[in-house]
């Protein structure tokens, strides 16, 4: 009984796998007659995508991550089994498999390596690109997204790419990879983000040759056609290359290649949220949309699941709605409401008392519409395929970050069967990710007061974004946006509405707040700040991950959750877990399943409760990201689409 509820992304992303390259690795490592590790959605390449053309080239057995990737007797991969003759099988170190006897070595089997995720000698065989939103001119000195981690030696022009962390842009690599551009390897400029980071596209003697918004920038892909290798993200970030590709984001469509040409896609990617992911792959008992993800008790007892308390983001958003007064509490949603499941969260936080939701994109926006969500919507990351005439007629609010984007809404505006657009104009005021520059700032207006005069759109609001580097440089930028807006009001502009502040500026910068405060991660209970936890401002987690204890021997217990559920896993990162009441350290993250050392404390039995993070008593996310070298919005957002969402406090 699971519900459509599909959000269409209005930025293009993609990981096309090539199964010439697969299928080349096979051969080299010996393929026949040798099983193959499909384990974590085939590492991430996508087992629907993976498995046939493997069963086709003469692979008879296959390991899958149980319960999981898989349901043999139910799903599609059943019958293919069936046709080729071939099974799956476990492997002999796996708790359930070592005690009935049943499984097979290790090293006879084929793992990750088959997807060039272990030797540059073979082929890799992700290619993981995504569209270029926005081109801007940055002056040398200036600082680059949140803590201004880059700043460029000499003037230069910066692309944003629609793609961050939340899809699996690992965050470790900001300032530190280069990634394909146009014709050149150029550097990503700063702190990757949620949904989106830069890279400069001139500096270091690069030239930036014919670069467009629209195009597709390599993340990763084959160095022989001049992109990065996904060993190349391993060696600069720490985590291993399985661990990266496993962890690309749902949200990012798989595409088959063959000879160069797409042979097979995935459904259009959608919702990240385990019940769809489930429903697709016919697991019997898959939780029902929407947001309800009631869940048999029983149900996939061993795999990790995320808990998601309502109550707590209701007492969050309460608290901060109170403190932001009179501003406007305006929930961000963005990424599957951080990776919590967007429309259990819209409820509860509609409830608590935000006024509006941030949606980030429109896809997300119409699909709260579909869903009967009534409230004010706004969406202000738009791709080139953006659907500017749906987000009309359904009445979601549009940031204009652009000229481009300001002509397509007007252009969307004439075809639109009802609805006015309301837009809200975006001034950079040094955050240097998105919005006009403040030399183009004027002629933006300009154009935007003419095609309201047109009766093409409305202008609602001069909005911005923070740093939050320092009370220096926030200060710096309310100063370019009262600017902004005066020069914006003398040119004729009449705002509803001016919004600047996020979480941390909501909470602790009242000048920021203005007539809405767009709130993300302090309400679903994780600190904006360093220097201050969520519960010294009163928030509680509102995620708690969640698995159990497979197998306990000796000093070490194996636990039902791994990189394949979204675990960060940084090479020496000292995290730890909560099992009946002590903490343990973290040894080894692997795709299923982790090795927890457990010699120094109590005792560890099998199918105790684990919680990896969120949980009372347990490591709040924040410290999980404290050790990964990241932030717990990456470790939230990070949890894959394979992990039921469990709402309580409904
Ligand atoms: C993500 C985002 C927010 C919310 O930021 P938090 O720090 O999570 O509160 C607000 N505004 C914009 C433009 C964003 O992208």
């Amino acid at each position: 009984m699971s519900v459509d509820f599909r959000i269409p992304h209005s930025v293009r992303r993609v990981a096309s796998i090539s199964l010439d390259a697969v299928l080349s690795n096979l051969s080299a490592l010996g393929g026949n007659g040798r099983a193959v590790d499909l384990r974590g959605d085939a590492y991430g390449h996508g087992l629907e995508i993976v498995a046939p053309a493997l069963l086709e080239a003469g692979v008879r057995e296959l390991v899958v991550s149980p319960g999981v990737d898989a349901h043999p007797t139910t799903t599609g991969l059943g019958r293919l089994l069936e046709t080729h003759g071939a099974r799956t099988i476990a492997l002999d170190d796996e708790p359930a498999a070592a005690e009935a006897g049943a499984g097979v070595a290790r090293d006879g089997v084929i793992g990750p390596e088959l997807f060039g995720l272990g030797d540059r000698a073979l082929l890799p065989a992700m290619r993981f690109t995504a569209e270029v939103i926005g081109l801007k001119r940055l002056r040398a000195g200036e600082g680059v997204s949140y803590g201004f981690t880059y700043r460029p030696a000499t003037d230069t022009t910066l692309a944003l790419i629609g793609v961050g962390y939340a899809h699996g842009a690992v965050r470790l690599a900001s300032n530190r990879m280069r990634i394909r551009v146009g014709d050149g390897l150029h550097p990503i400029a700063g702190a990757i983000s949620m949904d989106q980071f830069s890279v400069d596209l001139e500096t270091g003697g690069e030239q930036r040759i014919g670069v467009q918004v629209g195009d597709d920038a390599v993340l990763f892909g084959d160095p022989r056609d001049g992109a990065p290798h996904v060993l190349d993200w391993a060696e600069q970030t720490g985590i291993p290359a399985p661990a990266i590709t496993s962890r690309i984001s749902s949200v990012v469509a798989r595409v088959a290649t063959r000879g160069g040409r797409v042979v097979e896609r995935t459904s259009e990617p959608s919702v990240t949220t385990a019940a769809l992911d489930l429903a697709r792959l016919s697991v019997p008992t898959a939780p029902a949309r929407p947001g309800a993800t009631r869940i048999p008790a029983d149900h996939l007892p061993d795999r990790a699941v995320a808990r998601i308390d309502l109550a707590a983001l209701r007492d969050n958003v309460s608290t901060l709605a109170a403190t932001v007064a009179p501003a406007a509490a305006m929930l961000v949603v963005k990424s599957d409401a951080y990776g919590h499941d967007l429309l259990s969260c819209v409820h509860a936080g509609l409830e608590a008392g935000a006024t509006s939701l941030g949606a980030l994109e429109i896809g997300a926006g119409l699909a709260l519409r579909n869903a009967g969500v009534r409230v004010p919507l706004f969406a202000w990351m738009h791709g080139t395929r953006a659907d500017f005439r749906g987000a009309i007629e359904r009445d979601v609010d549009l940031g204009v970050a652009s000229a481009w984007q300001l002509e397509a809404i007007a252009d969307a505006a004439s075809r639109a069967d009802r609805g006015l657009a309301r837009v809200h104009l975006k001034i950079d005021t040094g955050l240097h990710r998105s919005g006009v520059n403040p030399e183009d700032w004027a002629g933006l207006v300009t154009r935007a007061l003419e095609l309201e005069r047109a009766g093409r759109l409305r202008v609602v609001a001069a909005w911005s974004h923070l740093s939050d580097t320092s009370p220096h440089d926030d200060r710096r930028s309310l100063d370019r946006f009262e600017a902004a807006v005066a020069e914006a009001r003398s040119l004729g502009a009449d705002f509803e509405q001016l919004h600047i502040g996020a979480s941390a500026a909501g909470i602790d910068y009242p000048d920021a707040r203005y007539d809405a405060v767009r709130l993300g991660i302090a309400a679903y209970g994780i600190s904006p700040f360093h220097d201050r936890t969520a519960a010294q401002l009163g928030l509680r987690p509102v995620m708690s991950l969640e698995a159990r204890v497979l197998d306990a021997r000796g000093d070490v217990a194996v636990i039902g959750a791994g990189y394949g559920d979204g675990l960060q896993s940084r090479r020496g990162a000292e995290t730890a877990v909560l099992i009946a009441g002590h903490r343990y350290a973290v040894a080894e993250v692997g795709v299923d399943r982790s090795l927890v050392a457990t010699a120094a404390s109590g005792p560890v039995s099998v199918g105790d409760r684990v919680v990896i993070f969120g949980g009372a008593d347990a490591p709040t996310a924040e410290e999980w990201a404290e050790h990964e070298d990241t932030v717990g919005d990456e470790l939230v957002t990070g949890v894959t689409a394979r992990v039921p969402r469990i709402a309580t406090g409904a």
